[in-house]
């Protein structure tokens, strides 16, 4: 049984953010890093869901020494609420933007020369000189400058006062596959462009490549820097990783049961009516989360919640802010007999009720997703409570 759970008031249904599992998976992934290497922690996307502002303090308090966001207004808001560190963001933002990341000391990423000259003039203007960080495509084919063509990128922006290198990096594709042959050639392309840079007598800044699967599978690539993200929150990023690192999930998501019904045999449930009650003694009850907190319309009835310890059958199908679920009553048949609920229990959707649990992996698997998105997406309307 769920207790001492504080609701937020304006509505049953809410995310738990363990900050404590934040540190405790930010200091232990920092502790696989060599010591004169530097910590980069993902908080793009609101730290996946789990809130940026808070995670970056938790997180600074174990070890991090850089963040990293995908959005100039992401970055905007670390520094707005007094997070000092060097602020990445991950790709190349639009031109408009300069004026905004040299105002508040962040770090683009670039690949473009009109981005890097257009940055340089603005940071010129104001007195200052704005550092970036060169993306290297060595493979993925997202973002970043082709690796054959880094060192002649740099030279041609290179003459620019105003700006500064302080990062060469690349991303892996397939980091979370052992043995990968693509891993290895990224890898070699990568040190190609960073000889090549070096060899053109320009400064790198910080060389770095690892994400969390790299981090946690590859220590010959920790290079500088590693830019950890889903492990941060407890997530593993492969079925690899398990054995390497323990870490705890930091997000649960939570509910109270809003209505609790005892519908006749054969009354149906949700649109489309696509459950109907099979049996006498059901009762059918309701929480208000829905697919627009989050919870993908995809695991209308193949998911489970939990209450008061025990699980239960999520029926019909989910609607936009709320979503039904079964309890057996009383049935020495059932798989399970299930205790009658009550208006106002606390129901279970991600995380642990006693002994049970319910895994982002479990519910990614049902989606047909990766645990990423599933935290992402809690992350998008619910309120978060701190624990
Ligand atoms: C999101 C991201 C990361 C973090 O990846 P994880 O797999 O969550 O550790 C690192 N680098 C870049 C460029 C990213 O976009």
């Amino acid at each position: 049984m769920v207790r001492g759970i504080r609701s937020p008031e304006d509505r049953w249904a809410w995310v738990e953010i363990d900050l404590e599992a934040i540190r405790q998976n930010t200091a232990a992934i920092r502790r696989m890093i060599e010591r004169d290497a530097q910590m980069m922690c993902v908080v793009k996307a609101d730290a996946y869901g789990h809130g940026a502002v808070r995670c970056a303090r938790a997180m600074r308090r174990a070890g991090a020494d850089q963040f990293a966001v995908a959005t100039v207004a992401e970055g905007v808001e670390l520094r707005e609420e007094g997070i000092r560190e060097p602020i990445l963001i991950l790709s190349e933002p639009p031109l408009e933007t300069v004026q905004t990341i040299v105002d508040y000391d962040l770090s683009p990423t670039v690949y473009n020369r009109d981005y890097a000259l257009a940055l340089g003039e603005c940071a010129a203007a104001a007195g200052k000189v704005a550092t970036y960080h060169l993306a290297v495509d060595t493979g993925m084919t997202r973002i970043g400058i082709n690796w054959r063509d880094a060192a002649e990128f740099r030279r041609s922006i290179d003459f620019h006062r105003g700006i500064e290198c302080a990062g060469t990096f690349t991303h892996f594709a397939t980091a979370d596959v052992q043995g990968d042959w693509d891993f290895g050639m990224q890898t070699r392309r990568f040190a190609d462009a960073v000889k090549s840079i070096q060899e053109a007598g320009l400064e790198t800044g910080l060389v770095h490549c690892a994400n969390t699967p790299a981090t946690i599978l590859h220590p010959e690539v920790h290079l500088d820097m590693c830019r950890a993200g889903i492990g941060l929150y407890g997530l593993h990023p492969a079925f690899e990783t398990r054995r390497k690192v323990r870490l705890v999930p930091a997000m649960s998501v939570r509910g109270r049961i809003t209505r609790v019904e005892r519908p006749e045999v054969g009354t149906g449930v949700s649109y489309g009516l696509t459950y109907r009650v099979p049996k006498p003694n059901i009762q059918i009850c309701t929480v208000p989360i829905g697919y627009a907190d989050g919870l993908s319309r995809n695991l209308s009835g193949n998911m489970d919640v939990l209450v008061n310890g025990e699980r239960c059958r999520q029926v019909g199908r989910i609607c936009m802010d709320q979503f039904m679920f079964a309890v057996t009553v009383n049935n020495v048949r059932a798989y399970r007999p299930v205790r009658a609920v009550e208006y106002g229990d606390v129901v279970t959707i991600l995380g642990r009720d006693d002994n049970e649990f319910i895994s982002a992996d479990d519910m990614a698997a049902r989606r047909d997703t990766i645990n990423y998105e599933v935290v992402c997406d809690f992350g998008l309307r619910l309120k978060k409570i701190y624990v």
